[in-house]
């Protein structure tokens, strides 16, 4: 039954986002983060993708896969591609959005540490059907203020577990994108989730996340 749910509600969301986008994910962007992690600050940013198929459609819950005993929330600002690109300077990346959104880079922990210790791409711990929470709507950058700081949080049954400042990325979203473009073209609708701060965690059935950009509520999601 939960199958045939899910398959429906992806076919509906594929509509509703641009053929073709992807999702550009920046790992160990906030050094409080990797240091819990007990990673290295990287020395260039770091990104992996996740499919579009990773968009749990707004109002699903997400269900906990089977195979994970340990899935992780990752609270994450999103940066939503206005333009197509190749090769952007970092001095122009800035007329390549103009909209932020907030999500959840859902990440199978226990599966992504056997992936990284065995050096295999992790997309099974980071890019499964329903890992990647996009906020149905977007705020314009012009009327939330300087890119690099906003602030957002996200709480769990209604305590607050992360909030971060975009002051605090490693890599700015202006430098991301001029790195990310030297390898990929950028496509307008594509999505860039630019990393996680610190208090990342697991979830349980039942959980309710609430994400906040600016104080404004973008995302609530049901963890089954
Ligand atoms: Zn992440």
């Amino acid at each position: 039954m939960r199958r045939h749910f899910n398959f429906h509600a992806h076919t509906a969301v594929s509509a509703y986002y641009i053929c073709g986008m992807k999702i550009i994910c920046i790992g160990r962007n906030y050094a409080d983060h990797a240091k819990e992690l007990k990673n290295d600050v990287p020395t260039e940013p770091l990104f992996f993708l996740k499919p579009d198929s990773a968009i749990l459609p707004p109002h699903n819950p997400l269900f906990i896969p089977e195979w994970t005993n340990d899935l992780h929330y990752e609270c994450e600002l999103i940066v939503k591609i206005n333009r197509l690109g190749k090769y952007i300077d970092e001095r122009f990346a800035h007329k390549y959005y103009d909209q932020i959104g907030l999500g959840i880079d859902f990440t199978a922990r226990d599966i992504q540490q056997q992936c990284k210790e065995k050096g295999h791409p992790w997309e099974k711990a980071k890019a499964f059907d329903g890992s990647a929470v996009v906020s149905k709507k977007f705020l314009p950058l012009s009327e939330l203020g300087a890119i690099n700081d906003l602030g957002f949080r996200m709480e769990k049954n209604g305590e607050v577990v992360q909030s971060g400042r975009t002051k605090d990325m490693l890599f700015s979203v202006d430098q991301i994108i001029a790195h990310v473009s030297q390898f990929m073209t950028l496509k307008v609708g594509d999505l860039i989730f630019t990393g996680t701060p610190a208090g990342v965690g697991p979830v349980a059935i039942d959980d309710v996340l609430t994400g906040y950009l600016e104080g404004n509520e973008l995302f609530r999601t049901k963890i089954k």
